[in-house]
């Protein structure tokens, strides 16, 4: 099985995302990580995507595209979970003919929809238990608001990560992945209008509902 997906930073995409690779033992093509891997192994083209990741900005077509769909013919075979491209509107028509080149199948395409505000005090409400970070705490989700400052689940110390309090950088990446002239959501509706044609199958999800239900919505629709 071959699936997109996309959501933006803050609506569980990763969860999401994880869950699905298990259950489909797909292998998890992710950009961002692809990148960070480069970047850790001191190669050439991690130097020159450092600079572009750490202003907070795209890394350029000519550099991502290759590296992605090249990655997608070498550990894709057995299916696949792209996560984090296409990005723009060129990264989604170059995949669009690559995987017609290659006569792959795209089985699904799964949106996670998620309001901006919202998606932004997702991530700026984030708190992190010191005794394990696995351990839900939202100052700015009901469900699992802090005890006082303490950790809902053990009344660990709470506290935050620097980039999650950085709000320049996050309406930074949510202008580019709300854009839906030819940032991430064109992409998004470039694959919706070919589902419509019935080139391949388009899931949307409401990302506001808790990890559970979104997750037995998705995989219903999956099987
Ligand atoms: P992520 O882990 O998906 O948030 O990606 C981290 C960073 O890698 C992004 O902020 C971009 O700088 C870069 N990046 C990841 N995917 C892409 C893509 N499809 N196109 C351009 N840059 C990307």
């Amino acid at each position: 099985m071959n699936i997109l997906i996309f959501g933006p930073n803050g609506s569980g995409k990763g969860t999401q995302g994880s869950l699905v690779k298990q259950k489909y033992n797909l292998a998890h093509i992710e950009s961002g990580a692809i990148f960070r891997e480069h970047i850790g192994g001191g190669t050439e083209l991690g130097k020159k995507a450092k600079e572009y990741i750490d202003r907070g900005d795209l890394v350029p077509d000519e550099i991502t595209i290759p590296m992605v769909l090249e990655t997608l013919k070498s550990k894709g075979a057995n299916g696949w979970l792209l996560d984090g491209f296409p990005r723009n509107m060129v990264q989604a028509e170059k995949l669009w003919d690559a995987l017609q080149a290659e006569n792959m199948k795209l089985d699904y395409v799964i949106e996670i929809l998620l309001p901006r505000e919202v998606a932004k005090n997702r991530i700026m409400g984030r708190r992190l238990c010191v005794n394990d970070n696995n351990h839900p705490n939202n100052i700015f989700i009901d469900a699992i608001k802090p005890e006082g400052d303490k950790c809902r689940v053990c009344g660990g110390a709470l506290s935050s990560r620097a980039d999650d309090q950085d709000e320049g950088a996050i309406n930074k990446r949510h202008d580019i992945y709300y854009n839906t002239e030819d940032g991430t959501l064109a992409a998004a509706y470039f694959y919706k209008d070919l589902a419509a044609k019935g080139a391949t199958k388009y899931i949307e999800l409401n990302g506001e509902g808790d990890i559970n239900s979104i997750k037995e919505t998705l995989l219903a629709q999956l099987a």
